[in-house]
C-alpha cells in the first residue's frame, strides 16, 4: 500500500471540499473493496475521505410510496431494518445473503452500487426496483446509472448521498451463489408495480441488465406459466470457470420462475 492522507469529515460539505482540494482523493465507505485494491497497489489515492462520520448518510426513511436508504447504510442495517423488512422484504433478504457477517457489518449499499461489480447483488435490486441514485449534485435513474463492468456514470468526487426505492406491489430476489464468495453466479430481482413488471439480472453479464421479454410476459400475467417458454439468448452472457453462458441462461429462466413464486 502507498502512503495517503486520511480524513473523516462529519458533514457532506466538508467531504466535498476535501475531495475537490485533494490531488487524487477517493471516498471510502466500508473499505471492503477499496482497501484490498490499495493493498494490491491497484489504487493509490493521495487522500481517503471516510464517509463513516456523516450520520445523515446512514438513515433509512419512508417517503410517499418510496424508501430512502442512505448510501452508508451497511448490509446488516438493510437486513435488520424493520421498515425495509415491511415495505421491500426482497431488499432485506438480498442484503442478508451478501458475503459473510463481517462483510455485511462493514460493506455499504453506496459502496456496492458505486463499485458496480458485475456479480454484486445490489445492482440487480437498484435496476429491478427502478431506484433513483441521489448524489451531491443530481438524481440519476437506475436505467442510466450503470455504464459497464465496474463502471457507472458517477464523476470523480461525486458522492452518492442516498438511494430512493419505489415500493413495489410485490417483489423477490433469488440468487444462485458462488459457495466460496457468495457473489451471484446468477441473481434475479423481479418487481411488480401498478404500471408493469421489472426483471433485472446480475452475475450473468458485464453488469446488471433487464430482460424485456420476461418483463412483457409477466406484466400481462404474473405467473410462471407465462414465462416458461421464453428462451434466454446467450449472446451477451459471460462464461467462466463457474458456469457457461448456456448454463447461466438456464439459471436465469429457473431463478426468475422461483422469484415469481416467492414474490410478496
Ligand atoms: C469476502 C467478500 C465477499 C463479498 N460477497 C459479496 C456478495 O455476495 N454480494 C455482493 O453484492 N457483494 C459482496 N461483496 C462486496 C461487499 O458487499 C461491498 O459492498 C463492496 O465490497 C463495497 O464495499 P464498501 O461498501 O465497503 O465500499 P468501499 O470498498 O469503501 O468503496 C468501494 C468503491 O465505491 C466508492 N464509494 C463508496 N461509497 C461511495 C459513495 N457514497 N459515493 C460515491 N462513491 C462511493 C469508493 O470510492 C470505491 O471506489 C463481498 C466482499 C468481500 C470482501
Amino acid at each position: 500500500m502507498y502512503n495517503f492522507s486520511y480524513h473523516r469529515p462529519n458533514n457532506i460539505d466538508s467531504a466535498i471540499a476535501i475531495l475537490r482540494k485533494s490531488e487524487d482523493g477517493k471516498i471510502i465507505a466500508g473499505g471492503q473493496t477499496l482497501i484490498a485494491t490499495m493493498k494490491l497497489r491497484l489504487a493509490a489515492p493521495s487522500d481517503l475521505v471516510d464517509l463513516g462520520g456523516i450520520e445523515d448518510l446512514k438513515a433509512i426513511r419512508k417517503g410517499t410510496k418510496t424508501l430512502m436508504v442512505g448510501s452508508m447504510a451497511t448490509h446488516t442495517q438493510v437486513t435488520t431494518s424493520s421498515l425495509i423488512q415491511k415495505e421491500i422484504p426482497s431488499l432485506s433478504k438480498l442484503a442478508s445473503e451478501i458475503g459473510d457477517q463481517m462483510v455485511r457489518n462493514l460493506g455499504t449499499i453506496g459502496g456496492s452500487v458505486a463499485n458496480n461489480d458485475p456479480a454484486a447483488d445490489y445492482p440487480a435490486a437498484v435496476l429491478g426496483l427502478g431506484a433513483t441514485i441521489v448524489t451531491d449534485t443530481r438524481e440519476i435513474h437506475a436505467d442510466d446509472f450503470f455504464t459497464g463492468m465496474y463502471e457507472t456514470c458517477l464523476k470523480d468526487s461525486e458522492i452518492i448521498k442516498h438511494l430512493v426505492f419505489p415500493i413495489p406491489n410485490r417483489s423477490a430476489y433469488v440468487k444462485f451463489k458462488n459457495p466460496a464468495s457468495r457473489y451471484a453466479i446468477v441473481g434475479v430481482m423481479v418487481a411488480e408495480f401498478d404500471n408493469g413488471v421489472r426483471v433485472a439480472v446480475t452475475g450473468a453479464g458485464s453488469g446488471a441488465f433487464r430482460i424485456e421479454s420476461l418483463e412483457t410476459a409477466l406484466t400481462k400475467d404474473f405467473s410462471n406459466t407465462s414465462i416458461a417458454g421464453i428462451k434466454i439468448p446467450t449472446d451477451n452472457l459471460i462464461e467462466d470457470m463457474h458456469a457457461s453462458a448456456a448454463y447461466r441462461a438456464h439459471l436465469i429462466q429457473v431463478i426468475t420462475q422461483r422469484a415469481v413464486q416467492e414474490a410478496k
